[in-house]
């Protein structure tokens, strides 16, 4: 299996720190709000990542954070007249029954930055004791330029940067840095403002900053050295980079030996973002469509391509789906209808052709999670069930087909079984009343209800297994 690693700027071959396991970081969201639709694109690639990983026989410990102390916590629990928890709270609530609806499996842990403050102060003495760090009227900064290999991940120099930041002081008045020994250098503490939520430290009652926060749990949870940390490209630099300097100079051994970045979801051309208001939230979206079809949608496109999302593009992906859903329905009624007994010479040899479609597939995955062509593989197996499975085999045959296009399916989260979805209960029970109707021959009393209900949004369709309803 092959990475492209943002460190090397290569396609790099996966091999674990520790054969058969693999340990993975994912930055998660700041939970102020709803999730947004780019936010979800992290989240459904590196599940993917781990689904396939699973899949291959890995034994997956996999870490992704909530941030639940930030600024904008904090000014949304202004806002609202409630204590900063309170917000993070429910949108960790939130953010989970999202991840649900969008079949996203729950980490092997999902630690909270503010019940680890402990693990930061302790990592934040050690810096200053090494003398990377150091503490300037109660707040600490990170020395960077001590850091050799600063720049790494970004693949900045030490120079660009310097001046980067030069303009940046001359174009606007930058305050509450002239305690830094150099532009350069980061937060690791700051001293609380009023009415904000701090915990007691060697320097101040205050909190830590953002990045000290992915360094500590990663490290707590996974160990010094990691196989893969995945997020945003936005987190880079300097959000990543700054985890480096921070867990190499603490620990002195390498912090993650492959790093991942999804591209991000576009509209018209830039970037989705709570800041330039071109949001769609995951909720709306699954109102709209289904959490199921917005991550089909997402796994369409490669992660490190940008995915421009539209209405359209929802839309065709939606049909995309529907079309293996009902390649699958058929097989299930094939299934039912077909005979018994075993499979012929020719399903024999049939069953052969399928194993063509697992190779492509698994080589698309190989292929630094190529997920756009992975859906080409099940489409591929899509039109070879609509072509040879029918109810003149066996049904031996027609469940070996199923059977590998729910497998292909599992691996990038797409359930092909139907959830049965609930019908308002007076919608059922005339449903009920139709098939009693039927039953007794009432056929215009069965034809009024069937009319009643397609008024109200509701297709009945008749089918060897009873009656079957959809919304329309
Ligand atoms: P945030 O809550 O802004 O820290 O973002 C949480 C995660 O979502 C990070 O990994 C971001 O890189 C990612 N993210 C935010 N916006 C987008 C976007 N438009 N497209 C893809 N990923 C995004
Ligand atoms: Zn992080």
């Amino acid at each position: 299996m092959r990475f492209y690693n943002t460190l090397t700027r290569k396609k790099e071959e996966f091999v674990p720190i520790t054969p058969g396991k693999v340990s993975m970081y994912v930055c998660g969201p700041t939970v102020y709000n709803l999730i947004h639709i780019g936010n979800a694109r992290p989240m459904i690639v590196f599940d993917t990542l781990r689904r396939y990983l699973e899949y291959k026989g890995y034994d997956v410990n996999y870490v992704s954070n909530f941030t639940d102390v930030d600024d904008k916590i904090i000014k949304a629990a202004n806002e609202e007249g409630v204590d900063p928890e309170v917000i993070s709270t429910r949108y960790i609530a939130e953010c989970k029954k999202d991840m649900e609806a969008m079949n996203i499996k729950p980490a092997t842990t999902h630690p909270l930055a503010t019940k680890e403050i402990g693990g930061m102060i302790k990592m934040i003495k050690t810096l200053i004791d090494k003398d990377y760090a150091y503490e300037s009227d109660g707040t600490v900064y990170f020395r960077t330029r001590k850091f050799k290999e600063y720049g790494k991940l970004s693949h900045k120099n030490i120079e660009e940067l310097e001046s980067g930041h030069r303009k940046e002081k001359e174009a606007i008045k930058v305050t509450g840095e002239e305690q830094k020994e150099d532009p350069l250098d980061f937060v690791l503490w700051k001293p609380k403002k009023e009415g904000e939520p701090f915990w007691k430290s060697p320097w101040s009652e205050g909190r830590p900053g953002w990045h000290i926060e992915c360094s500590v749990m990663a490290g707590k949870y996974l160990g010094k050295t990691i196989d893969i940390h995945g997020g945003g490209e936005d987190l880079v630099f300097p959000h990543h980079e700054n985890e480096i300097a921070q867990s190499e100079c603490c620990n002195g051994v390498p912090f993650a030996n492959y790093w991942l970045h999804n591209a991000f979801l576009q509209i018209d051309k830039q970037k989705m973002s709570k800041s330039l208001g071109n949001f769609f939230t995951v909720r709306e979206i699954c109102n709209e469509y289904s959490g199921q079809i917005l991550r089909f949608f997402t796994l369409t496109a490669h992660y490190r391509s940008p995915l421009n999302f539209a209405r359209e593009i929802m839309q065709s992906a939606a049909n995309s789906l529907e079309r293996i859903l009902t390649a699958a329905d058929k097989l299930r009624s094939v299934i039912s209808a077909a005979k018994e007994g075993e499979l012929s010479k020719e399903e024999t040899a049939k069953l052969e052709e399928l194993k063509a479609f697992r190779k492509k597939f698994e080589e698309a995955m190989d292929d630094d999670i190529n997920t756009a062509d992975a859906i080409t593989a099940i489409f591929d197996l899509v039109k070879f069930a609509n072509v040879e499975v029918t109810s003149d085999g066996t049904k031996a045959f027609a469940s070996a087909v199923l059977d590998e296009l729910t497998q292909l399916c599992d691996i990038l989260g797409i359930v092909l079984e139907a959830k049965e979805e609930e019908l308002e209960p007076e919608l059922a029970a005339l449903i009920e009343e139709r098939t009693a109707a039927k039953k007794v021959k009432d056929f215009a009393r069965a034809d009024a209800i069937r009319a009643e209900l397609l008024e109200k949004g509701i297709e009945l369709k008749d089918t060897r297994e009873g009656v079957k309803w959809k919304r329309i």
